[in-house]
């Protein structure tokens, strides 16, 4: 991926941050230990004069450095948080046409309800109702162009459990109510 356009000053931020949207950018070195880490490392922030940056694992490595122990930077896989919230969606693709209970998709993952939601917020930005909605939405989008089946019926299929919640969340959406989508405005999920 490379730094692009990332000033010194903006990875040395995100480092004091622990900002792990940086995560992958590059890494940081400290030239008094050894050790390069991942931006989002909560390893103590180290002084800024002993700081290096590199844009890869690799440079980082053929310079001397060591990868920390804590966050492990060396191994791209190694992200629990990261795990979690790719399971979590996995299993809302499949559930998000019938009722969903956040508290037992919670206990599959072995994580609280709280937790969870704030983890996946964090994540992709919505929570996971938002995002059981979204899929609904999407669906609808889908059988309201490529079938004749009724309104009502459609909104069954894609897991809303009334009517007017369908008719409401799907003009939230897309700015139009399911028929004039069916009838070909342009709006967008
Ligand atoms: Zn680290």
């Amino acid at each position: 991926m490379g730094t692009m356009a990332l000033t010194e000053r903006e990875k040395w931020e995100a480092v004091t941050r622990c900002n792990k949207a940086y995560d992958g950018l590059f890494f940081y070195a400290v030239k008094t230990t050894g050790i390069f880490c991942r931006p989002s490392c909560k390893a103590k922030t180290p002084v800024g004069k002993n700081v290096l940056f590199f844009d890869t694992v690799e440079a980082a490595l053929a310079a001397g450095f060591r990868p920390c122990k804590r966050c492990r930077p060396d191994m791209p896989a190694f992200d629990p948080e990261q795990d979690l919230v790719r399971s979590a969606q996995a299993i809302l693709r499949q559930v998000y046409t019938k009722p969903v209970d956040l508290n037992i998709i919670a206990r599959q993952l072995n994580t609280s309800p709280s937790h969870f939601t704030r983890l996946f917020k964090r994540s992709t930005g919505i929570t996971p109702r938002q995002y059981i909605m979204n899929s609904r939405v999407k669906k609808a989008c889908s059988l309201l162009r490529q079938t004749n089946a009724g309104i009502l019926e459609i909104a069954c299929l894609a897991g809303f459990q009334s009517a007017s919640n369908f008719h409401r969340c799907f003009k939230e959406q897309t700015g139009l109510t399911p028929q004039e989508y069916r009838k070909g405005g342009d709006g967008e999920p």
